[in-house]
């Protein structure tokens, strides 16, 4: 749809100076020219409106500009545009704006007239109810069931949804905002937040450090929060608050050890948000702020190392960040990366080597799944959004990618270079081609013989893994397979020691052609139907899907009626979309779930459950 207008936008290329250092970039998934002007600060008002589900009020900018140009190019979806203005000589005049035609993927460019010395443009707007980077959750969607829920999920590019802005990682702006909200509410956002406990429904936030639109975040609720210690806190409803607090206790000690490792935490605090179970991620790294899943909040700590992912986001993501959405496995692969190690550092080799190996495991059974392309870590994304390519490939084969540098130079040498990859790169957005330039430049020269270029050219460029990459194996999970082979015999199985990571690999490595006397045996054996830890249950209904195992049905349905966490519905909507009884059943639970699941969620889930030819 519109084609061939689209194409003249998308194929500049931009070299803009940002805070006074050059950053090269395509981004095909923004309007913005930011080699004509940028916008390094963002003064935000927004009043939320829960009735009518919208976000109302203005974004001003401050203007930087790089050329003669007297107009602002910014993105936009779904908004309403109400005026625009300018600042001249301390004076604000009313300024004429276009709007683009609608893309699918990109939404509209919003063009504002800023004529050649006004410094700030102010833009009046409201969201609007289906807006991509906003879920509404009535109080019967909360856990309280009294006060209704809002949040944003801006990555990668849903800020402007409900914010117009310059939609591209390249760009970095601080940002204040005040928020208005019904009174006895709370809003927080991904800045500096109060611990105190009064609820006058109105609050300021301040962001000092440059961050990308995307690390922009809003939530409000029915809100409590609690100390875990001096800079860190949870937010969160208050039927969970105390929980999530045990849960996540040890999160200043993963602060401490990821700074001795990578260099000083620059982001001040450090606060949990858990959200209500229909956020559609496991976390987002918004800065000071995580947003968090309740699902990992399991009771036994075993789920922690998403805390550990969110975390080393910022050092890798949000301190480092790609600078377009081809790029995004510098954020991620780095920071799953970091994460392993994190998680290494606190709890040991084995449970660091299992989480590597499972996520291995994850990886393979992902790239099956992909065309060979998608398998780039450089992708070519072209001109479709990036939620549509969402996949493990950033994450566990960028992964790969370090542990494989690491093991070729050695973990000292290369914990050197990534600490001062972090501090030579601290607050830019940087590409895979810049990357590689600083790689070739600061290890692969000074250790000539360890890597060639042409390797990793092969790691970043090609599909598939190379064949001498990091295969991760477990000798727990060997253990685990052994006790598989005597129990598939009529033995009995030996789970005292086992964790979460245990179960998950013996159930996902069960054979296909276990009878159903077998389930049964370990359902009665282990309750595994009933079963709380979110991860366990997943992978037990998800087989019992492919067995056809009757009683675990009525737990599959209230699990789709009560997380909306992506990765732990849409495979088992895959699962069911198999056959043509468990399609119709599905789209049954699925109807009735929707309203609760967040528009990324639905996208995907109807994706796959309704657009089968
Ligand atoms: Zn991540």
């Amino acid at each position: 749809m519109h084609l061939s207008r689209a194409l003249v936008i998308w194929c500049f290329s931009l070299a803009a100076v940002l805070s006074g250092s050059v950053v090269k970039a395509e981004d095909v998934h923004s309007y913005a020219r930011l080699d004509q002007v940028s916008t390094p600060h963002l003064d935000l008002v927004l009043t939320v409106d829960f009735e009518a589900r919208k976000l109302k009020g203005h974004a001003t900018y401050t203007l930087q500009r790089h050329d003669d140009t007297n107009q602002i190019y910014l993105d936009s979806s779904e908004l309403v545009i109400k005026r625009t203005e300018i600042r001249v000589n301390d004076q604000w005049l009313p300024t004429k704006f276009t709007l683009g035609d609608i893309h699918p993927s990109l939404g509209q460019e919003l063009i504002v007239d800023i004529g050649s010395i006004a410094d700030k443009v102010r833009i009046h707007y409201e969201t609007t109810p289906t807006a991509s980077g906003l879920q509404w959750l009535t109080p019967a969607q909360t856990a309280g069931k009294k006060h209704p829920f809002m949040f944003s999920q801006s990555q990668p590019i849903h800020a402007r949804s409900w914010i117009p802005i310059q939609d591209s990682p390249a760009l970095r702006l601080t940002y204040n905002a005040t928020v208005t909200t019904p009174e006895g509410l709370l809003a927080v956002m991904s800045a500096d937040n109060s611990l105190s406990e009064e609820r006058s429904g109105e609050y300021h936030f301040a962001m000092p450090q440059p961050i990308p639109p995307y690390l922009i975040a809003i939530a409000a609720g029915d809100l409590a929060v609690k100390s875990i210690s001096d800079n860190v806190a949870v937010f969160a409803e208050q039927y969970i608050l105390d929980d999530a607090a045990w849960e996540f206790a040890d999160t200043p000690a993963m602060i401490e050890a990821t700074e001795a490792m990578y260099g000083p935490y620059r982001w001040d605090r450090y606060d949990l948000l858990i959200l209500p179970p229909s956020f559609p991620f496991g976390g987002m790294e918004n800065p000071r702020l995580s947003f968090i899943t309740p699902t990992v909040v399991s009771g036994d700590r075993s789920l922690i190392n998403l805390i550990a992912h969110e975390l080393a986001h910022s050092w890798s993501g949000n301190l480092v960040t790609n600078a377009s959405w081809r790029d995004l496995w510098i954020n991620e692969g780095f920071t799953s990366y970091v994460e392993n190690r994190i998680m290494e550092s606190l709890f040991g080799k084995k449970r660091a080597q299992m989480e590597l190996a499972l996520g291995y495991q994850d990886l393979l059974a992902n790239m099956e799944r992909l065309e060979p392309q998608d398998t780039v870590l450089n992708i070519d994304l072209g001109t479709r959004h990036p939620d549509d390519v969402f996949s493990q490939v950033p994450y566990v084969k960028g992964q790969l990618f370090l542990v494989y540098l690491e093991e070729k130079f050695g973990r000292e040498t290369f914990d050197k270079f990534l600490r001062k990859y972090f501090d030579d790169f601290a607050f830019q957005s940087i590409s895979t081609a810049q990357f590689k330039t600083y790689l070739q430049r600061e290890l692969l020269a000074k250790n000539p013989d360890a890597v060639s270029i042409s390797k990793v050219n092969e790691w970043l460029h090609e599909p598939g893994l190379p064949a001498d990459a990091p295969k991760p194996t477990s000798d727990a999970f060997a253990q685990v397979e052994k006790q598989m082979q005597r129990w598939l015999k009529g033995g009995q199985l030996q789970t005292e020691e086992w964790t979460t990571h245990e179960w998950l690999h013996f159930i996902n490595n069960l054979p296909l052609d276990i009878s159903a006397e077998n389930m049964a045996r370990l359902d009665r054996e282990f309750n595994l139907t009933e079963i709380k830890n979110s991860e366990i249950a997943h992978a037990w209904l998800k087989l019992s899907i492919v067995k056809k195992y009757e009683p675990a049905r009525e737990r599959l349905r209230s699990y789709l009626l009560t997380i909306g966490r992506n990765k732990l519905v849409s495979p088992l909507y895959r699962e069911l979309a198999k056959t043509p009884d468990n399609l119709k059943w599905a789209r049954e639970v699925y109807e009735q779930a929707k309203p609760g699941y967040h528009p990324l969620t639905q996208t995907v889930n109807e994706a796959l459950l309704y657009d089968k030819n």
